[in-house]
């Protein structure tokens, strides 16, 4: 039994899952922690399919975990697995393609798509949050035992996603996507305070290197379990070389009072040193690359500024954010807007004509010719001056989080985004310079707008994926219907505590 912040680091070759439940029931005791209650299982499921192999938790060890805990079972009312993917796809289709199904009925658990879950109002109160109230799907806002099972990666945004970041997919999109801008970090430091897991397992067996949707595999060889989830962060960043203090949102967790990230504090327990899982690790490439840099031999030519200030009031302001990029919103979603199309349309390169984006406050030149398409993107953009000989005043409308309302906030359908899209480029395909406004604006988004400046192959009609995409959209679409005659879209909690005496809005 051990109460200090531990972690263990396990070898696991392969993805047996008689092996995984070992190891994970392992775990369980030495922690001596036993699930009870409404038990929930949060995998990292973003993405999934024959060519997002390394995008997810794999199925078999989640179906791993789940043994360990049914074998503890103290009490246990439901085990249930749970989560929103990325990209506004359905998550049925993600739980589809990742191969849950089966395992849902081979083990007899739950699970929830979240986004089709009534959403409950979570206030918050610690000093330096970025809005007074969130909203959760109510299996998370009632879950009584939590197990966070994310996958060991990269990420463009954060430089890694492994437990606390995992908590973007808590939220549907609706509210995913709020404040998931230059402040994401603070955001993914928020959702801290909804709950915290009592038990980590992270899916480093092949870690996902470089990209978070469309990562390369690494193979890595470990199952690593965690009684406190920002010291198991901590140990996992430290395997990379990483100081944790310098990942944002492990730091702000941090300075929230979330607990330690210093080695002498955390037991590192199990099969290998931190060494020796350092040395599994060498050569391995996080995110975070600039855009400019990213695009830079391709004929898309990115241009980035500041994002707002976090002082800015409204569209009218010139203020700018001292961090000079945003991190966390328009520019990475690029970058994982153009892998995903070229993992779907082998000539993406060739068929692209030069094209310039631009993000931000952007106050430098813009170096197109005459017919190259200059795309602004996200409500901050703003530009003054000219392009290919002709004046150009683009203006920031960005609005201040605090004159945005996430009760507001409207489910955008994927295929009225394609539609749009479509409308908008073909309104506009004489135009030279085209505004693509949100904040952010979202990956499925800037995919569409580049599939039709380029004439590229649309990922979301691919044969391949027609058929899961249009099936499980449409259950999606169905059962939401149905749910939303029979219960409130949203409840709030109230200034009672997590999960207690949830009343209709
Ligand atoms: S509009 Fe885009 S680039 Fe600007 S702050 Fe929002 S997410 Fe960031």
């Amino acid at each position: 039994m051990t109460s200090r912040a531990t972690v263990v680091l396990r070898n696991c070759a392969t993805y047996d899952v008689d092996r995984i439940e070992e190891l994970a029931g392992e775990a369980l005791d030495l922690f001596d922690i036993r699930p009870f209650g409404k038990t929930l299982i949060k995998p990292n499921v973003v993405m999934s399919g024959e060519k997002f192999p390394h995008s997810h938790t794999r199925v078999e060890f989640v179906e791993g975990v789940v043994r360990a805990l049914q074998q503890r079972d103290d009490d246990v009312t439901e085990m249930a697995v749970g989560e929103r993917c990325g990209i506004s796809i359905p998550t049925r289709y993600a739980f589809k393609g990742a191969g849950f199904n089966e395992m849902f009925e081979r083990t007899g658990v739950e699970h929830y798509h979240f986004e089709e879950e009534t959403q409950v109002e979570i206030p918050l109160r610690h000093p330096g949050r970025l809005r007074d109230r969130i909203y959760v799907p109510e299996p998370v806002a009632n879950a009584d035992f939590f197990v966070n099972v994310p996958k060991f990666k990269a990420h463009p945004w954060t430089t890694v996603t492994f437990g606390m970041k995992n908590y973007i997919g808590i939220q549907d999109d609706r509210h995913r996507l709020i404040d998931h801008d230059h402040l994401l970090n603070e955001k993914v430091r928020d959702l801290q305070f909804v709950l915290q897991p009592q038990f980590c397992a992270i899916d480093a067996i092949i870690a996902g290197e470089g990209r978070m949707l469309t990562p390369l595999p690494f193979d890595m060889g470990l199952a690593i379990f965690g009684n406190d989830q920002l010291a198991f962060d901590a140990v996992c960043c430290h395997i990379l070389g990483i100081d944790p203090l310098s990942v944002d949102h492990l730091r702000l967790a941090h300075e929230a009072g979330f607990g330690t990230v210093d080695l002498q504090e955390i037991d590192i327990v199990g099969d290998l040193t931190l060494a020796e899982a350092q040395q599994r690790a060498e050569g391995f490439r996080v995110g975070l690359i600039r855009i400019e840099d990213y695009f830079a031999d391709s004929k898309i030519n990115a241009y980035a500024g500041p994002p707002p200030s976090a002082d800015s009031v409204d569209a009218t302001t010139t203020d700018v954010d001292d961090r000079e990029y945003c991190w966390g919103g328009c520019p990475g979603a690029m970058q994982e807007a153009i892998e995903l199309i070229r993992l779907f349309d082998d000539e993406t390169d060739a068929k692209m004509p030069i094209t310039h984006i631009v993000f931000g406050a952007y106050d430098g030149d813009i170096d197109a010719n005459e017919g190259e398409r200059v795309v602004f993107i996200g409500d901050c953009t703003s530009f003054a001056g000219e392009v290919a000989g002709q004046k150009v005043d683009i203006r920031s409308v960005y609005q201040h989080r605090r004159n945005t309302e996430p009760l507001d906030a409207q489910h955008t359908d994927m295929f009225a985004r394609m539609a749009k899209t479509n409308v908008k480029f073909l309104k506009e395909r004489n135009e030279q310079v085209i505004e693509l406004r949100g904040c952010p604006v979202s990956v499925a988004e800037q995919l569409l707008a580049l599939v039709s400046l380029g004439g590229l192959k649309n990922p979301f009609l691919d044969p391949a994926e027609a058929t899961r995409f249009g099936s499980s959209y449409l259950s999606w679409r169905t059962q939401t219907a149905i749910k939303r005659l029979r219960r409130e879209p949203y409840v709030r909690a109230g200034e009672a505590p997590r999960g207690e005496a949830a009343t209709a809005l």
